[in-house]
């Protein structure tokens, strides 16, 4: 896997890394998946994190699913090579927050919840009106 710099996602970069130029950035974060070790790149680099925390300073990583909402491009976590929270991550998007999971929490798909919920009594209430009828 090598990673290139249209994959990341630079309208937010973390403090911590906001020193490294983008070709900087992408490096690092090639290294890191290489399985260079985490405390020589944080030397190297001069990222002021703990060992574990040095991905959550990476950019996220762009993926190529559009926010169904806000159409805004969505992005991922990146996973630990090591420790718990490896394998795929849900893709979320940065702008409203939407996460392409059936479970999501946002207030559009809650609107959304609300709104089918609100049409589904409506529409009992009018089986219930149309029983009382015949
Ligand atoms: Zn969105
Ligand atoms: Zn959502």
């Amino acid at each position: 896997m090598k990673i290139t710099e249209n994959e990341l996602d630079f309208s937010h970069v973390n403090d911590k890394i906001s020193h490294l130029t983008k070709a900087e950035i992408v490096e690092l974060i090639n290294k890191y998946y290489a399985g260079e070790k985490v405390t020589r790149l944080i030397k190297d680099y001069k990222v002021k994190v703990p060992t574990s925390r040095l991905i959550f300073t990476f950019p996220k990583k762009l993926t190529d699913t559009h926010c169904f909402y806000c159409r805004t491009k969505m992005v991922q976590d990146w996973t630990s090579l090591h420790g718990y929270n490896q394998g795929e991550s849900i893709s979320y998007c940065p702008k409203c927050g939407h996460q392409d999971a059936p479970n999501c929490q946002c207030e559009n798909c809650k609107r959304i919840k609300e709104e089918s919920l609100k049409q589904e009594l409506q529409r009992r209430k009018e089986l219930i009106f149309k029983q009382v009828e015949y």
